[in-house]
């Protein structure tokens, strides 16, 4: 829909960093109107992790089979911001935007060995991003190093009269301290982020970072999110609700792709819609739009609602708790060839992925991605720190800790 088009403005995270002095290489790709959890359902094809061609991954893999082209064992870089994950992972830029609406920017950096950092929502402004949901949507960071993720939320951070989502308060850049005491910390595992396919190699990896910050000194304890496992059902009426209003204005009218189909105006716009939008686009409108009908708008839109409200009292009530920082993994395992990934459903395959991501989203919760081993494979594995709303001064000093 938006092929070739050039924003006659920029967004103001774009705006904020060449006013800081950053230099813009250029765009990244990503899944389209960033719906997806691999990066490989853009206009510009499909991203290729670059850590497919490293020595790591190369050595370990066996090939599948002799008939198959060689480079069918390239691995997805997850998604949505995938472009912007391996941009940073291949050393072409310092620092790379993303959108993490449920986990987009978390999710790359992990299958990326990045940086991936999902700021309190209402800390950046959106004015400028496309929106995919406008309660959950916020600007992603990604860097190499945890210094740098914070280095640029100092450029970003703050204020917009043109978002009204953003908090009034006067935002404050800060350097990171080194941490060298943590036993004051308080370090909450979530029993519910055992998730269903959460792969041996992830959880092992997972158990030893809570024993390296119990042999610090932190108290690691259990803690309980009852209502994780819906999840993934309420974001999935209320991301396709917001899809259907937010894609209304793709009409072939004021910008975007417009049909030459042109009998009427109806027909042009249908035709518009049809040519314009992808099949994943296509299909959360149609879901949307049956979850916003007059008959089902009370049972699963403002059911959906309520449940997001509960999603977010769990973490209230674990913060209030006492517990400092969650620790969880980002991903259910690592990266997957793309010729596996495509051959499941994909939209059942990265509803799955989120579950480890999304809650924080739907609860408003700074979240970063931090590389932390290699798998068998030799690729990347991250964990994810989640922190209190507004409190990324401690979530990345914590995240620079464990580095
Ligand atoms: N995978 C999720 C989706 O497809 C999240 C996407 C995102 O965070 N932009 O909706």
């Amino acid at each position: 829909m938006l092929k070739g088009y050039i924003s006659p403005y920029n967004a103001t995270v774009v705006q904020k960093l060449l006013d800081g002095g950053a230099v813009l290489l250029g765009k990244t790709n990503l899944d389209e109107f960033a719906m997806g959890s691999g990066s490989t359902d853009g206009v510009f094809g499909p991203v290729r992790n670059p850590w497919s061609y490293s020595r790591q991954y190369k050595e370990k893999i066996v090939p599948r089979s002799d008939s198959e082209p060689e480079n069918s064992n390239w691995v997805i870089t997850g998604g949505s911001s995938g472009g912007s994950a391996a941009a940073v992972s291949a050393f072409t830029c310092f620092a790379a935007l993303g959108s993490d609406t449920g986990g987009s920017t978390r999710n790359p950096a992990a299958h990326c060995g990045v940086v991936g950092l999902k700021p309190t929502y209402g800390l950046i402004s959106r004015h400028g991003l496309i929106p995919l949901v406008n309660s959950m949507d916020v600007p992603g960071i990604l860097t190499r190093c945890v210094d740098d993720a914070a280095v640029v939320l100092g450029s970003l951070a703050g204020h917009d009269p043109k978002d009204s989502t953003t908090v009034q308060d006067i935002f404050q850049p800060f350097a990171l301290p080194s941490l060298t005491d943590v036993s004051k910390l308080s370090i909450g595992i979530p029993k519910e982020y055992h998730a269903p396919g959460l792969s041996s190699e992830i959880l092992a990896v997972w158990s030893k970072a809570a024993d390296l910050f119990k042999n610090a000194g932190a108290k690691v304890v259990e803690v309980s999110l009852p209502h994780t496992h819906y999840s993934i059902v309420c974001y999935h009426v209320l991301c396709t609700a917001e899809v259907a209003s937010n894609m209304a204005r793709f009409d072939g009218l004021e910008y975007g792709h417009r049909s030459d189909m042109n009998k009427s105006t109806e027909s042009m716009y249908a035709a518009t819609r049809r040519e314009g939008f992808s099949d994943v686009v296509r299909g959360r409108i149609l879901s949307g739009n049956y979850f916003l009908l007059k008959q089902n708008y009370e049972d699963y839109f403002v059911k959906a609602q309520k449940v997001r409200r509960l999603i977010a009292n769990d973490f209230v009530k674990v913060f209030g708790s006492g517990v400092d920082i969650l620790l969880t993994p980002t991903t259910l395992s690592d990266a997957v060839p793309y010729v596996e990934f495509i051959k499941e459903d994909n939209r059942t395959r990265s509803t799955q992925d989120d579950i480890l991501t999304q809650a924080a989203n739907m609860a408003g919760l700074p979240a970063v991605n931090v590389p932390t081993a290699l798998s068998g494979r030799g690729l990347p594995i991250g964990l994810q720190f989640i922190g209190r709303s507004f409190q990324e001064k401690q979530l990345l000093t914590v995240a620079k800790w464990f580095e």
